[in-house]
């Protein structure tokens, strides 16, 4: 693998931080239809939310353009990247996906014992489909693509994706994790959830925990084909009672909070392009992004530029890459952001 994330010592104080922007969260969530939602919903806590998840499974699938046997919910949906891990590579095999990319599936299967078969990432940073492809051999029981990519930032192009899990699909499923597709400005990125509409066997993930701000409230789902859910749900079977309550009414009412969306993708170009003028002026070369997140190259180990940063109160994430120490720094409000830059002045 060619990244290496660094670790303080000791875990910071998050609650004492001035600027939290480690994870790609959404500072301005919840959404305020979403904060009246849970009011309301705390005195139906006594009881299971079965009725309320199975409406906004519903209202998923009608926005998703599938039915409801198309949905599976999750707790955020690293549960289902974890649940789609565990059920895949019961029986072994292999994994291909870029590399760098999200961990978390790949760790999980890892786990279980299968191998994991990264391709490095384009010069652009974007996905190599045709390595991809050719790195697919009897024995491998998945792909997993994250677009855009998480850490890079990075999209691949939608035409390329859909004609790659158009065609490879055939030969094995494509899961591909879109936690960030709602964030994306300056790039036609599609979701691939049409291709469900001609039965191909793509799986792919969503979350509220980025554009719907509610990290925290661990909601999100997965949309593939019936007998691919099952095939996954058999493994968690008997489990499962569900998502909190609150979470369920809190969803239902992002999904509506429309100009909370809106207002999110246009709050986080804004402070992108304000540190991307920063860090030009520093001399970082970034590599541009399409998430609430931006990766660049640092001049000193990542642990260190991890520990100064938390000495000022920052929380940011350090890794290597290819051998290089890299930062990358989630999106937060601007005065986040601007305290993230007078940081980096004072280090340099
Ligand atoms: N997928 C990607 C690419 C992510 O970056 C994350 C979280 O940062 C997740 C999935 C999991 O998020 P959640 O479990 O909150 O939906």
């Amino acid at each position: 693998p060619m990244v290496r994330g660094h670790f303080l010592d000791q875990e910071p104080d998050l609650a004492k931080m001035v600027a939290r922007i480690g994870s790609n969260e959404n500072p301005y969530g919840p959404p305020p239809m979403a904060r009246k939602a849970i009011a309301e919903s705390i005195e139906k806590g006594n009881r299971y939310a079965r009725t309320e998840l199975k409406a906004l499974t519903d209202k998923i699938a009608a926005k998703e353009g599938v039915s409801g046997d198309y949905i599976m919910m999750g707790n955020g949906s690293g549960d289902l990247l974890e649940k789609t891990a565990l059920a895949v590579f019961k029986d072994g095999g292999n994994l291909v996906s870029a590399d760098p990319t999200y961990m978390s599936l790949i760790r999980v299967a890892e786990s279980i014992g299968a191998t994991w078969k990264p391709v490095p990432c384009k010069a652009d940073w974007s996905h190599d489909l045709d390595a991809m492809e050719k790195a697919i051999d009897k024995d491998t029981k998945l792909v997993y693509i994250c677009n855009p990519n998480n850490p890079v930032g990075a999209v691949t192009s939608t035409k390329a994706l859909t004609d790659f899990c158009s065609r490879v699909s055939e030969k094995v499923p494509i899961f591909i994790d879109e936690a960030y597709i709602e964030l994306v400005e300056g790039a036609d990125n599609k979701s691939m959830v049409s291709l469900l509409k001609e039965n191909k066997n793509v799986i792919i993930a969503r979350t509220f925990s980025k554009i719907m701000g509610m990290a925290g409230l661990r909601v999100g789902y997965i949309t593939a084909m019936p007998a691919t859910l099952d095939m996954i749900k058999k493994t968690a079977k008997g489990g499962g009672s569900g998502i909190a309550c609150t979470s369920v009414y809190a969803a239902s009412a992002a999904m509506d909070d429309v100009e909370f969306q809106n207002n999110t993708r246009k709050l986080n170009t804004e402070a992108k392009n304000y540190l991307y003028e920063n860090l030009k002026t520093m001399g970082y070369q970034y590599v541009p992004s399409f998430t609430n997140f931006v990766i660049f190259p640092i001049n000193m180990p990542g642990k260190e530029f991890l520990k100064k940063m938390v000495d000022k109160g920052i929380v940011i994430k350090a890794m290597d890459i290819r051998e290089k120490p890299w930062c990358r720094v989630s999106i937060g409000t601007k005065d986040e952001m601007k305290l993230f830059v007078s940081a980096l002045q004072e280090m340099s």
